[in-house]
């Protein structure tokens, strides 16, 4: 196993820093999280990087990079700003990963290129008022209709469904059937007739927006079907290892900015005649939240190695995502204490990042449920 960087990826992690200083400077992170702003116009930018190129074969204009490639720089976004990983998460796995994986020649075909060159946002649709950790719960129905699918339900919590082109939507399809079975995922275009969608307000991620949306007698055409009748969760299944190393990858990069802050603080702050940083009950809380940070980032990097050499991953996607979940909360929470009332301001960077840290334990598979999934795989 080899984790050093190519010179590709670092000149790609460069081109990022350099994107994002000139279009997504730290002032513009804290006003658009302010004004909730989401920073949808970098997806071009994403686009002319390769950032949605990597993993793809050359035949849709991909670049057939590594994911280990996709994992750094997806960190690298995250070190800027939660929104900016999230646009890119959103897109390259709730779109580009699930229509690579499970959709059908002709959906690659004509989905891919537009991902790829940044021209479609997509938005997952899974979670119902009561099917959130039991997903299999959902009850939102789709039936046939003339020449299509005729869906009825509720989803909630949808992130950035105003700006998407489609709404990946888990749908119960087979009449009568229960939990995970007879689901199927459909490709439901956000401008259709009877989508009717309301704003959620919430405590952090404001720049990444949340919907609850209502669909009565929504027409989807039937090649909006995306993977096979009936088989959407086990489609859903085989690319959480995607979203969940997203998820990881974007957590990482939000905790090593937040340890970088506290470390500049604490060098910089003086009480007692001295830095913060020479007390050592300080310095070790900042070596411990290193660790955390290194810990979760070699979990990832492995679980991006066996990605990219096809192997099986279940264990290690779950491990990633619970561990730079926790990593996130535990470096936030440590930095706020470290920063004290400069972390309380709302100007501070290490409020907005100690805030947004709350939902990554809980968001894409509660992380009871990736201990649930790490024990089945060691055998319990
Ligand atoms: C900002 C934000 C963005 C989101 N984006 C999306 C999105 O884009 N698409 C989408 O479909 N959903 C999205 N969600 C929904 C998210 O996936 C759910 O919040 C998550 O699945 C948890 O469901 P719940 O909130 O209903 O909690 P519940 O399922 O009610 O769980 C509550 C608590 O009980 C625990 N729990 C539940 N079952 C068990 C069990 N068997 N054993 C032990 N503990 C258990 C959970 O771990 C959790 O701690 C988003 C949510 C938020 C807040």
């Amino acid at each position: 196993m080899d984790f050093s960087l190519t010179d590709e990826q670092r000149a790609l992690l460069e081109s990022v820093d350099k994107m994002l200083a000139q279009h997504l400077p730290a002032d513009e992170v804290r006003r658009r999280d302010q004004a909730h702003e989401p920073p949808d116009f970098l997806l071009k930018h994403y686009a002319n990087l390769g950032l949605f190129a990597i993993p793809f074969p050359d035949r849709y204009g991909g670049l057939d990079g590594a994911w280990q490639t996709v994992a750094v720089a997806h960190e690298r976004l995250g070190y800027h700003a939660a929104m900016a990983a999230s646009l890119y998460g959103t897109t390259l796995g709730f779109g580009g990963m699930s229509v690579y994986t499970y959709g059908s020649d002709t959906q690659r075909e004509t989905l891919l290129p537009k991902i790829i060159a940044g021209d479609l946002r997509f938005s997952l649709g899974l979670t119902e008022p009561g099917a959130g950790t039991d997903a299999g719960a959902l009850i939102t129905r789709a039936r046939r209709g003339d020449g299509g699918w005729i869906v009825n339900g509720r989803k909630t919590w949808i992130s950035g469904a105003d700006q998407a082109d489609y709404i990946v939507t888990a749908c119960r399809t087979t009449k009568g059937s229960e939990g995970n079975r007879g689901i199927s995922m459909l490709l439901v275009p956000r401008s259709a007739q009877g989508i009717n969608m309301t704003p959620l307000q919430k405590i952090g991620n404001n720049c990444l927006t949340s919907w609850d949306i209502a669909f009565e007698d929504v027409f989807v055409p039937d090649d909006g079907l995306l993977g096979d009748e009936g088989d959407g969760f086990k489609h859903l299944m085989s690319t959480l290892q995607f979203s969940r190393s997203g998820q990881a990858a974007n957590a990482i990069g939000q905790s090593q900015r937040a340890v970088d802050i506290a470390v500049a603080h604490v060098k910089e702050r003086v009480q007692f005649g001295r830095p913060l940083g020479k007390f050592q009950s300080v310095a070790h809380r900042i070596a411990d939240m290193q660790t955390r940070v290194d810990q979760a980032r070699f979990i990832l990097y492995h679980l991006a190695w066996l990605i990219d050499q096809g192997g099986r991953c279940r264990k290690e996607a779950a491990q990633a995502k619970m561990v730079a979940s926790e990593c996130l909360q535990y470096v936030t929470h440590h930095g706020m204490q470290l920063l004290a009332s400069a972390g309380y301001a709302i100007e501070s960077d290490m409020q907005r990042l100690w805030r947004d840290s709350r939902l990554y334990t809980f968001g894409e598979g509660a992380n009871e449920i990736q201990r649930d999934i790490i024990a089945r795989e060691v055998g319990l």
